[in-house]
């Protein structure tokens, strides 16, 4: 790998000291910004960093101070699988230098997969950077910052093995109705392309007590999703030796009231047992969707990237997923390009693929990972063979995606509301959220959608802002609370699919006049949201968190996220 450009470092000989306030302590506290570059394991952990950073008595930058660079802490959490992930990092250094040459005082951490990787050479590379920490201490981070401020010298801090289970640590959620739950960490597969096991360690079981305390608390605090999380989720138990636990943790979940969507990711085709089938089709609130990596459809790539499944199996798990839950969703990783992949072995995968039927796939062109035993391997494909078979399952997916769409026209769905998942919510006056499939959906509200619907029609709720907004407009906190058929993030709307795109569901019922055209049912976590966006307009503690909202569509551990293709 190149080592990237760099800008010169900033000159900080002539800075004032640094400040010398301890977060927390005095009339402004020190803020902070954590911007994630990985998988959703990093989503994860970033909200424990976050978490961590209030209780050592920092306050989240507000989204103008982090769009004028004023966050006093900047943490970047970052991810070692894809190539160009190296250069994301340094170009996110190379941009925070020069704000600091601006600012002292201010602190840059690094954290993740490429610093538990790279680690004293990020300070060689950005000597403006003050903190390296690794996945193993996540929890060393604040002590680190003040070890750093104190010192004024970059403190590097990697640990070997896992210091303290994440999931103990301090939380900073970013959503109030959807939460993570750490089921493992670390994962005992050893795939050739993946540099998981090596900077994430050996997979870390939590006990299921554990567990359900923490979802049942999830629950509490509002959350009606919660979604299970491990880079292998079926082999959840092993280490504790049940084989079975992690059905039982889906049925257990199904025990928990208030509890109304169960999803989980990632499991593994070698692992993924019937009695996991079984467990989701009889627990109401597991939903019906899974994410099923499966990497090459040829059997001779899988035995390179060391996956014991074989097609055969993975098609059989397929068929029997969609005997006992007929509507599943099923979503896919694919790697096009491993080394060695022959146009034989790719024929092998568009089979496969065509067989499936995704519903979406996260599709990659293989890259080399330094660290990784693919890297090394002999047989790496030419950039433009892997591009052209990259485009042509890129067009059978988008095929098959538009395909699958289309036959959900028509669909009466229970979406739940989310915040900021449609770009365009403002535009169209349409707000999004989930079906129960994890379908991305945009639906419109009574006389509402379209960019020129009359704010005043008959239907249009009362209280509904008159210029485009999203769910990310504040002001739905004050009008949902007056008009009880405005939705809220964590509400429930049950709509029908009126048009249908590859990635994504219109539902304008709302506006058609069907007679399952709208219906909005309050949820406790709407009431959660509501609560936070007041606390928060209003200047209140907001001990929810708000910000940036989980990347949409399926989840990829191990993978950096990307849209589904
Ligand atoms: S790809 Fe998944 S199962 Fe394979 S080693 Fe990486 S994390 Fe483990």
């Amino acid at each position: 790998m190149s080592t990237p450009t760099l800008p010169a470092s900033p000159d900080t000989t002539a800075a004032e000291p640094a400040d010398a306030t301890a977060p927390g302590v005095g009339p402004e506290p020190r803020t902070y910004l954590v911007r994630t570059l990985g998988c959703q394991m990093n989503v994860h952990d970033s909200e424990h960093m976050a978490g961590m950073l209030e209780q050592a008595g920092y306050t989240r930058a507000s989204g103008e101070d982090e769009a004028n660079g004023q966050a006093d802490v900047v943490v970047i959490n970052t991810c070692a699988v894809r190539e160009n992930a190296a250069t994301r990092l340094y170009g996110n250094l190379g941009q925070l230098a020069g704000i600091k040459s601006r600012r002292p005082g201010m602190q840059i951490a690094v954290g993740g997969c490429l610093a538990q990787k790279d680690r004293g050479t990020i300070v060689e590379k950005a000597p403006w950077v003050d903190v390296v920490f690794g996945t193993h201490n996540l929890d060393a981070l604040p002590v680190l910052l003040e070890r750093a401020r104190h010192n004024e010298e970059a403190e590097v801090e990697i640990a070997e093995s896992l210091q303290v289970f994440p999931s103990t640590l301090p939380t900073r959620r970013e959503s109030v109705y959807a939460g993570w739950v750490s089921i493992s960490v670390g994962c005992n597969n050893t795939c050739t392309f993946c540099i998981v096991p090596h900077l994430r360690g050996k997979e870390r079981d939590r006990r299921p007590g554990e567990i359900l305390a923490e979802v049942e608390a999830l629950v509490a605090a509002g959350a009606v999703e919660v979604t299970l999380l491990g880079q292998n989720v079926n082999s959840y138990g092993v280490e504790f030796g049940d084989r079975g636990a992690f059905a039982k943790l889906l049925r257990a979940c199904g025990r928990i009231e208030g509890l109304e969507r169960v999803r989980f990711t990632s499991p593994h085709p070698a692992a993924f047992t019937d009695d996991v089938i079984e467990a989701m089709a009889a627990t109401p609130n597991v939903m019906p969707q899974l994410h099923m990596p499966l990497q090459s459809g040829s059997d001779r790539v899988l035995r390179a990237m060391r996956r014991s499944y074989r097609s055969a199996k993975f098609l059989g798990i397929l068929d029997r997923v969609r005997a006992a839950i007929p509507d599943a969703a099923i979503t896919t990783d694919i790697i096009v390009g491993f080394p060695g992949e022959t146009e034989e072995d790719f024929a092998e995968t568009l089979r496969v693929v065509e067989e499936s039927r995704f519903s979406s796939a996260f599709m990659f062109q293989y890259s080399q990972r330094p660290g990784t035993p693919a890297a090394t391997m002999e047989g790496q494909l030419p950039k433009e063979v892997v591009q052209e078979r990259f485009e042509r399952l890129l067009a059978l997916q988008e095929r098959i995606s538009a395909e699958e769409s289309r036959a959900q026209v028509g669909r009466t769905l229970e979406v739940l509301v989310a915040e900021g998942s449609g770009r365009k919510d403002g535009a169209t006056h349409r707000l999004s959220g989930r079906a129960r499939d994890n379908r991305l959906v945009h639906f419109a509200l009574p006389g509402g959608a379209g960019a020129d619907a009359d704010p005043g029609a008959p239907g249009t709720p009362a209280n509904l802002p008159s210029e485009p907004a999203g769910l990310d407009d504040p002001r739905l906190a004050d009008a949902a609370d007056l008009d009880p058929d405005l939705p809220r993030p964590g509400d429930m709307v049950t709509v029908t699919v009126t048009h249908a795109a590859p990635h994504h569901l219109i539902a304008d019922s709302a506006t058609d006049g069907r007679a399952a055209g709208f219906a909005v049912r309050r949820t406790r976590s709407g009431d959660a949201w509501a609560a936070r966006e007041k606390a928060r307009l209003g200047g209140g503690d907001d001990h929810h968190g708000h910000g940036t909202p989980a990347p949409d569509g399926p989840v990829v551990l191990g993978m950096p996220t990307l849209g589904p293709r």
